[in-house]
């Protein structure tokens, strides 16, 4: 089969490679459409140390099944599907909790590190465990399938802190997780829905997609203008998907007092941390890491158009031409948002 491999840090070689067995308990899946990820991205020049070559990156994906393992009976060849960027095991504490994005032994597809590789969807094919596996909802594109994972990304953000009616709300980022974000904020009746960025672009999408102001923190101090914005309280909750310095600093003197901050973003390992503001300010502040369980809601919703797919959709181009959407996306092209590969 033909793969996109990562051969070396920041060049990839559109090769022929074995197509994976499946295992028992596997499915293998011809890939129809697979989302370039900012961690492919930020991860194919070596800085983050989690996509070490030689790897086929590629977690976003969705595609047909094509053969099923030996013990598997719920999947059938020719079933339309999508699966969880992170293989969990099932069987540790905290899976045993339901807390499957914190399982001990994740493996995300697509990621080489230290303690794993396990090789991901840009290929015709790939093999993934049963367990992890959504059938797609009919008429529901490839395409926007293969975003259903930085929606539920957004969608268990917003369920680990959501807002009650009413509530002004801030997101901070409009990158692909700030602006599924916004979509899902806008299903939940908060009020003012509040997006800042630095890119005019990116904004002008989140005005379609629901905010209801907008903040150009590259001309305008963001702080001064959310609080003009809140007659000087601040908004009930902030959600924060950046992950710098700047912006998590935002993100927690922006609120009320005894408002909630919702850290998404996580670019930097650490940052400075206002703790007087924290302390003295009562705020809750919560983690969000992927998703544990929003799959199906959030299939639903992208086929019942509750979320749409297409506006972040920047360009679908074939799997051959990858290596230059990987270099335009490393390079910051202006206005380009997602870019999905179909091998
Ligand atoms: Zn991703
Ligand atoms: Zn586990």
């Amino acid at each position: 089969m033909k793969a996109l491999v990562l051969k070396e840090y920041k060049r990839f070689a559109y090769e022929d490679v074995p197509v994976p067995e499946p295992g028992p308990e596997e499915v293998l899946i011809a890939v129809k459409a697979c989302g370039i990820c900012g961690s492919d991205v930020h991860g194919m020049d070596g800085s983050t140390g989690r996509r070490r070559p030689p790897i086929i990156m590629g977690h976003e994906a969705a595609g047909i099944i094509s053969r099923v393992g030996s013990r598997v009976t719920a999947w059938a060849a020719g079933d339309r599907v999508t699966f969880d960027s992170t293989i969990y095991c099932g069987h540790c504490e905290f899976c045993r909790r339901g807390l499957i994005n914190l399982c001990d032994h994740r493996r995300v597809l697509g990621v080489s590190c230290e303690d794993y590789r396990q090789n991901g969807a840009f290929a015709e094919f790939v093999a993934v465990p049963q367990h992890i596996l959504y059938r797609l909802p009919e008429g529901l594109p490839f395409e926007h399938a293969a975003l259903v994972e930085p929606f539920a990304i957004a969608l268990h953000a917003v369920r680990r802190g959501p807002p009650a009616l009413n509530d002004a709300v801030v997101v901070i980022g409009a990158g692909m997780i700030g602006l599924a974000l916004t979509q899902a904020l806008s299903r939940t009746g908060c009020g003012q829905l509040i997006v800042a960025d630095v890119a005019p672009e990116r904004l002008a999408l989140a005005a379609k997609l629901g905010a209801t102001h907008l903040i150009n923190s590259a001309i305008e101090d963001s702080s001064i203008a959310i609080e003009q914005l809140t007659d000087g309280l601040g908004t009930d909750r902030a959600f924060e998907a950046v992950g710098l310095p700047a912006t998590v600093d935002l993100a927690l003197r922006c609120v009320r007092k005894g408002g909630a901050v919702t850290l998404v973003g996580n670019v930097a390992p650490k940052v400075e941390f206002p703790l007087q503001v924290a302390v003295t300010r009562e705020l809750t502040i919560c983690g969000s890491c992927a998703s544990a369980g929003e799959y199906p809601a959030c299939l639903d919703m992208l086929a019942r158009g509750a979320l749409n797919a297409a506006p972040l959709i920047s360009a679908a181009a074939p799997l051959a031409e990858g290596a230059a959407w990987f270099d335009r996306l490393y390079r910051k092209e202006p206005g380009l948002l997602k870019v999905v590969l179909q091998p």
